[in-house]
């Protein structure tokens, strides 16, 4: 993985450190978000169930009581002693009816009605000799038993008085026909219930207290009108909600009310009891999402605050394990820094720690074991091949001072006669090939015996040392100039025709004639020379013939009374020949 450049410039523990703490906020965030996620979901199922059950306890509640009142009522109808008391005793009767009132107090109203709607007796006389034929309670009981939807009083409200609360009072209704003995029908009973019940029963199955405490329990008619709750009279379900509510009979996630968003919903449809065959109520109880995600958001809380603490520990643990690794490798680094800088650090400590930094101290111990040997190994080769230099170059100086000295004259150092010799030869070869002239000259000092005589052989030896001197002076740096033995010289000229070597045989033998030789403090001696000249010529077998030659003319020079040039030419000169 490329990791940003910043990152990787921080030391391993930082880098471990971050890196655990990164780890941990995105854990922590994602087992919190995740908690969050799911649990909302589940919770919000949970009191959706929850709310769908409430609904479905609370329908049956009413539809329980409503078929008490049912009973009782059918009961009072079908009472074989009540046969006589029906028309002829209205006190009789009343009584009956006020102790049943009693014995339930939300009967607001009961009365018996003659077939032609009078009112024959009522709980405290109300309505009493008034006529009901108009209400549909009477209408609809005239031959089976009526149950009637929830409506506001409308002849008993003045009697009833104004409520507490001001509201109009409303009523549930059940009448039954009533017969005598034949079968035939007399009247019908009817009886009030007050829907104030509805209230006490959704109170008794609220919770008053925990999350539950905000709840609503809404009731609604078969075709979504409310009947408790808020917007009392409102419709507030729809056709298709109302069908599809009815097939299931019981469930949640209902749309309902001003903000269905906000709200989770249960609800049930009322399905009467045994043959009470109810009115098809649909009761919906809700309760604030907001309420239902509360354990939700105090779980989170703990998830955080768990996750944070066990996040410090992860990092704290991370902070100490980085530094377990990263404290050996700074020391072996810093011990590594010491070598060469200071003298006689050639080593690393032993490290300890985890198996790579071990195993990383041993290798390199071993490699520094290893570079100090070869070190050493380098050192000894060093100084055998400066031996070895020193013993070659030494050979080869003596080698060179051999030859110098096999190819020197040792009195004169001029060439001796063999390397001139050979030296020649090659010239003789280029000369040839080229066409080029070649001179040569013999010379041979004047008389030399009587100076070995009067002045000692040490003297003429220093003479022989000063001619050769003025010979090597008196010529050019290509030309060769030889001692051939005793007081006789050979100079070789390179491109001199015999003019250019009669001109150098005469200044030669000016400069020698011209001044006296010193031979110590206080003696000098005045000696001349004798040469002959001769170029290289086209029949010369080698340079010895010219050499030879030359020599013929240096005995015509002293034949002829010495300290003089004689030349002697070839038939056929090898310039002349060439060109
Ligand atoms: P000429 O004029 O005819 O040449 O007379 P010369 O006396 O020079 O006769 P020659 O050339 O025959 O004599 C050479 C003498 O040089 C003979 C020898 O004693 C002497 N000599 C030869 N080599 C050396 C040397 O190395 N040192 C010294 N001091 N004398 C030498
Ligand atoms: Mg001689
Ligand atoms: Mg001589």
């Amino acid at each position: 993985m490329r990791l940003p450049g910043l990152f990787n410039k921080l030391s391993i523990r930082a880098q471990m450190t971050l890196g655990t703490a990164g780890l941990v906020v995105f854990l922590v965030a994602g087992a919190t978000l995740s908690a969050a996620w799911l649990g909302r979901d589940k919770a919000s199922q949970l009191v959706s169930t929850q709310l769908a059950e409430q609904s479905a306890v609370m329908a049956d509640r009413l539809d329980r009581d409503m078929a008490v009142r049912y009973h009782e009522i059918g009961t009072l109808a079908d009472l074989q002693p009540l046969r006589n008391v029906w028309q002829d005793n209205p006190n009789a009767l009343r009584g009956v009816l006020e102790r049943l009132q009693d014995s339930y107090p939300d009967y607001a109203w009961i009365g018996f009605v003659k077939l032609d709607g009078t009112v024959v007796a009522a709980t405290k006389g109300m309505l009493e000799g008034l006529s009901v034929a108009q209400r549909p309670w009477f209408a609809g009981a005239r031959d089976k038993p009526f149950v009637g939807d929830v409506h506001e009083a409308l002849l008993l409200a003045k009697l009833l008085g104004p409520r507490a609360d001001n509201e109009p009072f409303r009523f549930v209704d059940v009448a039954y026909p009533v017969r005598d003995a034949d079968g035939t029908m007399i009247g019908v009973i009817g009886a009030h219930l007050s829907w104030d019940w509805a209230s006490e029963v959704r109170q008794s199955v609220l919770p008053s207290d925990g999350r539950f405490a905000t709840a609503d329990i809404s009731i609604l008619d078969m075709n979504g009108r409310v009947l408790l709750g808020k917007h009392v009279n409102a419709v507030m379900l729809s056709p298709e909600q109302l069908a599809a509510m009815r097939t299931r009979s019981s469930g949640s996630g209902l749309a309902y009310g001003d903000n269905p968003a906000h709200w989770l919903t249960g609800y049930a449809v009322s399905k009467g009891y045994r043959d009470y065959p109810g009115l098809g109520w649909i009761v919906v109880a809700q309760l604030p999402i907001a309420m239902a995600h509360e354990p939700i958001r105090d779980l989170v809380g703990s998830i955080l605050l768990v996750g944070a603490v066990l996040g410090i520990i992860g990092v704290l643990i991370a902070f100490w394990l980085s530094g377990r690794l990263a404290g050996p490798i700074q020391s072996i680094t810093q011990e590594a820094d010491r070598i060469g800088r200071e003298a006689g650090v050639n080593t690393l400590p032993r490290v300890g720690g985890a198996l790579e930094v071990v195993q990383l101290s041993r290798a390199l111990r071993s490699l520094l074991r290893r570079v100090g040997m070869a070190e050493q190994r380098l050192e000894v080769a060093t100084r055998d091949a400066e031996s070895h230099a020193a013993e070659t170059r030494e050979l080869s100086q003596d080698i060179e001072r051999l030859r110098r000295l096999s190819e020197t004259d040792p009195l004169t150092g001029l060439l001796n006669r063999r390397a001139f010799l050979s030296t020649a030869e090659r010239q003789v070869t280029y000369v040839r090939r080229y066409s080029r002239n070649l001179a040569i000259v013999v010379a041979d000092i004047d008389h030399f015996k009587l100076v070995n005589d009067t002045h000692g052989h040490a003297a003429g030896d220093a003479v022989i040392r000063e001619v050769a001197n003025r010979l090597q002076a008196a010529a050019r740096e290509t030309d060769l100039v030889a001692r051939f033995g005793g007081e006789e010289f050979v100079v070789l000229l390179m491109e001199s025709d015999v003019t250019a070597a009669a001109s150098y045989a005469e200044r030669a033998r000016i400069m020698i004639q011209g001044s006296p030789i010193k031979i110590d403090n206080s003696q000098t001696v005045s000696v001349t020379i004798s040469l002959g000249c001769t170029i290289l010529a086209v029949d010369d077998r080698d340079i010895q013939d010219a050499i030879d030659r030359a020599d013929g003319a240096l005995y015509g020079a002293k034949a002829a009374g010495r300290n003089r040039v004689r030349v002697s030419l070839s038939v056929v000169p090898s310039a002349a020949a060439a060109g």
